[in-house]
């Protein structure tokens, strides 16, 4: 794979595209209705629109090292909120997966600079989930946990926001917890359950109702 190479496959591409429809991309150029938001890891072994299998116009898409859905990103924070309350895609996914390098460097005692504040965000999942992550005592398997463990408090992040919790009144917007496992080529749901993470964090995080925080 080299530099020319690139330009030459975008020649066969937009050849394929215009041999199955001459219009094509006179369409794609009159706008976007993704249905989805996606958050993935940076990692090129893991392609959005490949391993879902949409295309052009389908899917919105954001990623970052571990797939982190930090409060302070301006990045993130600006994609979520164009996704949502523009383009007012139905589905937010967050996809981690497995043998992701970013969760991995997280937990080895390295001075990583100015990685080190993005992948303390992984550090605090560890600590949050400190008792079950330890009881298993197969690393590897420690580490699958902990993917798909980050996976779920990056959920937990987007459902704080405003951006959500707005479109779930509005238009029952739906976030989900994907993981990717790079072994098998698979793609999981962890099931997590939207509306019973939405309940058990609200009492804090509610943005939208007068709601005492101190009982
Ligand atoms: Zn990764």
């Amino acid at each position: 794979m080299n530099i020319s190479s690139v330009f030459q496959n975008n020649e066969k591409w937009i050849a394929e595209k215009l041999a199955g429809d001459e219009d094509y991309f006179t369409k794609l150029s009159q706008g976007q209705q993704p249905e989805f938001l996606y958050i993935g890891c940076s990692d090129s072994r893991v392609t959005a629109e490949d391993l879902m299998g949409v295309k052009p116009g389908e899917v919105f898409v954001h990623r970052n090292i571990a797939n982190l859905v930090n409060n302070v990103d301006l990045n993130v924070m600006s994609v979520l909120n164009y996704a949502v309350r523009h383009l007012k895609v139905n589905h937010v996914v967050v996809c981690g997966h497995y043998n992701c390098g970013g969760v991995k460097a997280a937990m080895e005692p390295v001075d990583l600079g100015i990685l080190n504040p993005w992948l303390r965000n992984i550090r605090d999942v560890y600590r949050y989930h400190k008792d079950e992550l330890n009881a298993i005592e197969d690393v590897k398997a420690r580490y699958d946990r902990l993917v798909e463990l980050n996976v779920e408090e990056q959920c937990v992040n987007l459902i704080k926001t405003a951006a959500i919790q707005e479109a779930f009144r509005e238009r029952g917007v739906r976030v989900h917890g994907w993981v990717f496992d790079v072994r098998t080529g698979k793609l999981i749901d962890l099931k997590i359950n939207f509306e019973e993470k939405m309940r058990s964090i609200m009492e804090i995080y509610n943005l939208y109702e007068p709601v005492s925080m101190v009982k």
